[in-house]
């Protein structure tokens, strides 16, 4: 249960033959490629004294190279550890000194920016990799011609320790073994159905479980190929779609997309899924998307901390606004946040979920890691959600968006499909600020066309519609929200920028 076997076991009589990967450039690589190249580095990782278990930590440009060192740290029973690419070099050290990787590897260009960070958390080795794949690694990985043999692994070994986003505070280290990442590419390309005859168009980053491990493993685990752009660009996936039969996306990819005229049927006829998730895909768009392309995009869920959970069927009804039932072999229930007590069907309570696909614990964090898990095995995930009479698992949003108003439970999802559903809204979040009478007060910011109607107008509609103590206090309304890399909307944000406006 090697995390490579997934490559090895797929790989075709003739690797050479075989693509596994083009650049929006037109570069091609070849598996073998793949093979020679990801050998390369776990020969000049180790050279460098990287031992199995050591940690590799990666700041660098997406790029094929990128994912050989990936693989090639996989290979030489490193722990690969990739770092978001907008990380400012006070949040690099703060990753290096908690993570100590015994090599970094950096952008050329930030090199000299980083030296002293790298120095001062005590990092031997410093290395570099740029967008183009050239850098002192890549010069390193060059001189090593031997084939390498793979470092023996155990299931529960760790291949990766991935930093959650930091959606709703700092950033953790989940540590994630060679079986939790290689049951769940078997799942997701069982489930989707993945072939050697697949080319997935990839343009999500490579620092994020999603670009890194669902889409690239899904990929590896079948053999088949991906179009694989720098960054995404609306016009640059276009160009490619078709040439590809998937795409798997956040869902600004999609929202973007249906801007553009060049969104057509006869774009997407050779495309046979498309995949969303990361952050909820609004039901407006899922409709929209099907009514432009006549694809019913297929939404999944899942976290750094898990891999995926649960999936939309492949053949079946997808629904708009779920993410589907969980994936074969991952176990999901819907428990009540103070009590623990498993809740019936359609109740919304605390999403838990058990399963080869969840992850070792958070690195370095053993009272968190203990606090997220219970005595059964099943892991806290901090999403609100329920479960519906076909099993299909609906998310409500995130225990720690839940606004508490005079002592009633408000689940902001619900008011803002309501507000998303008035005519000149593009969007909203709904968010709960401090109120001297009732603890949170329900706040609703609003994005709106030129059409929309004034914050009166809108808090009248909504008395109609909602129980009182649901109703927003206060309507502001902005140009858009605020949203990180994974298009995940960022309510800690506006939380903090008005936090003031009840005092
Ligand atoms: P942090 O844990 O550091 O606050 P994060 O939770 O955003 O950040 P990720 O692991 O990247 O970090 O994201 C996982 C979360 O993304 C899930 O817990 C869930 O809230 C959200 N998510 C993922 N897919 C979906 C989806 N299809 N619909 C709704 N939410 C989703
Ligand atoms: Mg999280």
């Amino acid at each position: 249960n090697h995390l490579f076997d997934l490559v090895r076991a797929s790989l075709p009589a003739d690797p050479a033959a075989k693509v596994f990967l083009e650049t929006g450039e037109g570069a091609r690589y070849s598996y073998a490629d793949l093979i020679v190249r990801s050998g390369a580095y776990a020969a000049c990782l180790t050279a460098a004294g990287v031992k199995p278990g050591d940690r590799v930590a990666v700041q660098a440009e997406k790029s094929p190279e990128f994912l050989f060192l990936y693989l090639g740290s996989v290979r030489a029973g490193a722990v690969f550890l990739p770092l978001n690419t907008a990380y400012t070099p006070t949040e690099i050290a703060y990753f290096l000194g908690d993570a100590e990787p015994a090599v970094f590897v950096c952008d050329p260009a930030r090199r000299e920016a980083l030296a002293p960070v790298a120095r001062d958390a005590g990092m031997p080795v410093l290395h570099t990799l740029d967008a183009k794949g050239h850098g002192t690694l890549a010069e390193a990985a060059d001189a090593e011609t031997e084939a390498f043999s793979d470092v023996a692994r155990g299931p529960d070994d760790l291949a990766a320790i991935l930093y959650t986003s930091g959606t709703t505070g700092r950033s953790k280290g989940a540590m994630l073994s060679h079986e939790n990442l290689a049951s769940n590419a078997r799942t997701l390309a069982e489930a989707w159905r993945f072939t050697a005859e697949d080319v997935l168009l990839h343009a999500l980053p490579v620092f994020h479980t999603h670009g890194l491990f669902v889409a690239t493993n899904t990929v590896l685990a079948a053999g088949a190929s991906m179009l694989f752009l720098g960054r995404f660009d609306p016009t640059g996936v276009l160009a490619l779609l078709p040439r590809a039969t998937a795409m798997m996306g956040v869902p600004t990819f999609y929202t973007r997309l249906l801007k553009e005229a060049g969104l057509t049927p006869e774009v997407t006829a050779g495309i046979r899924l498309f995949v969303s998730g990361s952050a909820p895909l609004l039901a407006e768009t899922h409709r929209d998307w099907e009514a432009r392309t006549g694809h019913a995009i297929l939404e999944r869920y899942g976290m750094t901390e898990t891999n995926m959970n649960t999936s939309n069927p492949y053949a079946g009804a997808r629904v708009a606004g779920t993410v589907g039932p969980a994936l074969p072999g991952v176990a999901v229930r819907v428990v009540d946040p103070e009590t623990g007590a498993a809740l019936p069907t359609d109740a919304v309570g605390m999403i838990e979920v058990k399963g080869p696909n969840v992850f070792q614990g958070y690195w370095r964090m053993p009272e968190k890691t203990a606090a997220e898990f219970k005595a059964d095995g099943f892991f806290v995930t901090g999403d609100l959600g329920k479960i519906d009479p076909d099993g299909y698992v609906h998310i409500v949003g995130r225990g720690k968006d839940l606004i508490i108003t005079g002592g009633y439970n408000v689940y902001p999802k619900e008011i803002e499909n309501e507000i998303d559903a008035l005519p000149g809204v593009v969007e909203s979040a709904v968010i709960g600020l401090p109120h001297a009478d009732f603890g949170e007060g329900v706040t609703a910011v609003v994005v709106g066309r030129a059409d929309v109607p004034d914050e009166a107008t809108i808090l009248r509609t909504l008395e109609g519609r909602l129980a009182r103590y649901k109703c927003p206090k206060r309507v502001l309304f902005v140009d858009e929200l605020p949203r990180n890399t994974m298009g995940k909307v960022q309510k800690n944000l506006l939380r903090e920028s008005h936090a003031g406006l009840y005092r």
